[in-house]
């Protein structure tokens, strides 16, 4: 947002505000509370003046301050006591702290309670919309700062919404009653806020801006706290392994260094500008007294006036102090805000098709494909045509960085907006389709499985759409020739994988990848291929597997080890994003071009 900082802090108010509108009488209750919490404060100071010019009547002498604050109740032999408001003021005293803590209850409960339901709903907006966003933003996005979004984040703006602005509108509301009571009374003595006011205002402003720059620093900071933690404990192994136990020390101090400096910063900030508050304060407060000195104010005041205004002083003294220290506070959650609003207002994924299919035939085609990742200079595919009829398989060949996986990942429509040409399912563009039925039409089998900690029989039949039976389960485990090594497991489709199946084998995870795509049964399949040795046993297995897996379905294959291959339909080396040679495994051979030298690589001549 590129608003000037007041309607920053307004337009993310008003944001805010609308998390609020389903809990409009929790709303209404906590006002109340806080309001009359506020009120209860200033009435208690309008009951000085009665109270000493009623309760000990016909004096007027100015009481001096330490009487006043040490002991407003104790009568002196000078004073001749009124009856009546005196055995009323202790009843008055115990009845408005009972109304001041009862309103302090509602008002507390009521904020906590919006502010926890405002946080889990925004966390689950966060989270839902990092579903809905392009690949494209994930490829570009540090991962530790989109999860510190969801932690750190959200955390700060919970605590500006909760006990910062109990603070804030409750300290507000003392403030401004104690300014109307003081104007009530002598608005001659009461001049002096309209200077220091303004003064006042400027410092918290100049403050307020600088808490949300470094805010945002610090949120910055805390995404490079998450990102270098989760890249340490994503390759531990490794680390372990080359010794890298001192770099990653370094590059963590590093940046949890950053971190503590701009936190530094922050209590710098806030630890001045408390102090330079409260002597700007103290100013107002020096005035009033030299002013009581005057001959011609001293016939205008009563004791009991003075002493009231006096009393308002001294009460906004603790809530202007309150209002500083929280400010911090609340500058954090308004740049939490900004940033997670911000991220709420990234564009989803495009998805203006409507054609809808229950299950495609699964004829696929390139129509002359040219492709440019965003920000890239050079085209990522050029040119790219072919066509696989149902039930064919293609593979795709070539050097790494050629092109491959561009080629697949533009089937499920995972980059949006070709450069040139079409892709057509069943001759109907991909474009035309809904994300959700084009992705209905697609298995990907990835090298890289995901698995989700979960058990195996969650993990194949992860996403399926309604009711899965065991059988079905057990069906697409034994297609994929999984079940043998399950069975063998001590819960069999029970067992947990652990976290992202780090208890399985590589070839075992391939399989249970296979085993969800027999599943989901699409009628067509994305295969990328593992390039690790597996065993040969499980190679076997998988290869079986896959087999199965093809059967009866467009299969479009990226090829890492051409023994697989040799039965592919049809076969097209790619080289920088060009399909260069195309062709069934005995005529590619035959024209001895790049696809013969690969075979060659890889075989021996
Ligand atoms: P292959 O699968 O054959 O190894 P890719 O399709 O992954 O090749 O890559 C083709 C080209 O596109 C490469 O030059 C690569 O650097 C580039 N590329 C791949 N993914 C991205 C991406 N997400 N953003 C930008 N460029 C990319």
């Amino acid at each position: 947002m590129t608003t000037s900082p007041k309607n920053e802090i307004w337009t993310v108010f008003k944001r805010l505000m609308g998390y609020l509108k389903p809990m409009k009488g929790m709303f209404v209750l906590s006002v109340l509370g806080l309001l009359t919490y506020g009120l209860v404060d200033a009435a208690f100071i309008a009951f000085i003046k009665p109270f000493i010019d009623e309760g000990f009547s016909g004096q007027s002498v100015v009481p001096s301050v330490t009487s006043l604050t040490g002991g407003v109740g104790m009568t002196s032999d000078g004073f001749k006591a009124n009856k009546d408001v005196l055995t009323l003021a202790p009843l008055v005293v115990i009845g408005m702290f009972a109304l001041r803590g009862l309103a302090n209850f509602v008002s507390t409960y009521g904020i906590s309670y919006m502010s926890a339901r405002l946080i889990m709903d925004m966390r689950q907006q966060v989270f839902e919309h990092y579903l809905s966003l392009p690949v494209s933003y994930i490829d570009r996005e540090n991962t530790g700062n989109l999860i510190s979004k969801v932690t750190f984040d959200t955390e700060q703006i919970a605590r500006a919404s909760g006990s910062a602005l109990i603070s804030i509108v409750r300290d507000s509301i003392t403030v401004v009653g104690m300014l109307a009571l003081m104007f009530f009374y002598s608005w001659k003595l009461s001049l002096c806020i309209l200077v220091i006011g303004p003064i006042m205002g400027l410092v918290i402003s100049v403050v307020s801006r600088r808490f949300r720059k470094v805010s945002k620093q610090i949120q910055a900071a805390m995404g490079g706290v998450t990102a270098t933690t989760e890249q340490m404990i994503k390759g531990h192994k490794n680390v372990l392994a080359f010794g890298g136990q001192e770099t990653e020390a370094k590059r963590f101090a590093q940046i949890n260094d950053r971190n503590r400096h701009q936190n530094m910063k922050l209590a710098v900030a806030q630890s001045v500008s408390q102090p330079v508050i409260m002597v700007i304060g103290s100013f107002a407060l020096a005035f009033v007294l030299y002013a009581a000195s005057f001959d011609s104010m001293k016939t205008d005041l009563t004791a009991g006036t003075f002493a009231t205004i006096l009393a308002a002083m001294l009460g906004m003294l603790q809530p202007i102090k309150n209002l500083t220290r929280v400010n911090a506070e609340f500058q954090r959650g308004i740049a939490a805000s900004t940033t997670v609003f911000e991220l709420l207002d990234t564009e989803p994924e495009e998805d203006n098709g409507h054609y809808e299919v229950a299950r495609a035939a699964g004829n696929l085609r390139f129509d002359d494909v040219s492709f440019r990742y965003a920000n890239q200079d050079k085209l990522a595919l050029d040119g790219v045509s072919f066509e696989v009829r149902q039930g064919q398989t293609l593979a795709l060949v070539g050097r790494s960085g050629s092109g491959k996986s561009t080629i697949a990942s533009l089937i499920t429509r995972f980059y949006a907006g070709l450069e040139r040409g079409d892709i057509l399912l069943d001759d109907v563009s991909i474009y035309d389709y809904s994300l959700k039925s084009l992705r209905n039409q697609v298995a990907l089998v990835s090298q890289q499985v995901t698995l989700f900690n979960d058990t195996i029989a969650n993990n194949i039949a992860y996403a399926y759409p309604g009711e899965v039976t065991r059988e079905q389960i057990i069906k697409a485990a034994e297609l994929a020739y999984a079940m043998e090594f399950i069975e063998a497991l001590p819960e069999g489709l029970d067992t947990q994988v652990g976290e992202n199946g780090v208890l399985l084998s590589g070839g075992q995870r391939q399989r249970i990848a296979i085993a969800r795509a027999m599943l989901r049964d699409a009628p067509v399949l994305i295969l990328d291929e593992a390039t690790s040795a597996l065993d040969t046993e499980s190679e076997k297995a998988i290869q079986l597997g896959l087999d199965n897996l093809r059967q009866n379905r467009t299969s479009v294959v990226i090829a890492h080890r051409l023994s697989t291959i040799e039965s592919a339909d049809q076969i097209l080396v790619v080289d920088q994003g060009c399909i260069v040679e195309r062709g069934t495994h005995k005529s590619l051979l035959e024209q001895n071009g790049m696809y013969a030298k690969l075979y060659q690589m890889q075989f021996g001549s």
